[in-house]
């Protein structure tokens, strides 16, 4: 099997890449959303759900390394005379640290899910969002802000909405501690059968839930 390196704004992490199938299926716990509350350790899960809103409250885009796409780190240098502070960027990977690269716009676009249990906000990156939205953000971004936009994100990101998709997410050590409720996806598909087999998955989840929570009455005959 291939090795391949995923990049992108958050994940900098290399990993084997599977087929959806075995992904979605076969190789991760399938998690309610509600369920995601329980979760107490380090885990990549699958859960389904269906995209309600792109929130409006988190910028929709971040900056990437122009030559290895990983997240960058931004700072300002301070002139004297203050028209003239920079922004400059620092690559987070070793080779190029301490080295002033040049950044791309990547997507980082944060996505309320629900299903029938609750919701949750997670964050899509650049890759899976390209292939949703079919534009890449550089373009979008310099579309954004011509003059006289008043809008809070691109009206192309309302494509994503009512999409019923299955999502692979990172349950982290940042989100234990600081018990944040906004997962990073890694993967998401809208394959029709794996969607079908996790629809199955959910039912007998909550069966299971109704009869363990159910009262049970005991009719005693006289
Ligand atoms: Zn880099």
């Amino acid at each position: 099997m291939a090795q391949t390196t995923i990049a992108n704004c958050s994940n900098s992490s290399s990993s084997i890449i599977y087929s959806e199938n075995e992904d979605f299926l076969h190789n991760f716990d399938f998690s309610s959303i509600a369920d995601l509350q329980q979760v107490h350790q380090e885990k990549t899960l699958i859960v389904l759900g269906t995209i309600k809103q792109v929130c409006a409250e988190r910028e929709w885009y971040c900056f990437t390394c122009i030559r290895c796409q990983q997240k960058v780190v931004k700072q300002i240098l301070i002139h004297h005379d203050q028209s003239q502070d920079k922004e400059v960027f620092y690559c987070n990977t070793s080779s190029y640290i301490n080295k002033v690269i040049y950044v791309v716009h990547s997507f980082k676009i944060t996505i309320i899910v629900k299903d029938i249990t609750g919701s949750v906000s997670l964050a899509l990156y650049d890759s899976d969002a390209k292939k949703l939205i079919r534009k890449n953000a550089q373009e979008l971004v310099h579309e954004f802000y011509k003059v006289g936009n008043n809008e809070i994100y691109p009206s192309a990101l309302n494509i994503l909405l009512k999409k019923k998709m299955a999502f692979k997410i990172q349950i982290t050590l940042d989100n234990l501690n600081n018990k944040t409720e906004y997962y990073a996806i890694s993967r998401i598909t809208s394959n029709n059968t794996i969607i079908d087999e996790l629809e199955k998955i959910m039912k007998m989840d909550r069966v299971k839930f109704f009869t363990l929570n159910a009262t049970i009455i005991i009719v005693i005959d006289s």
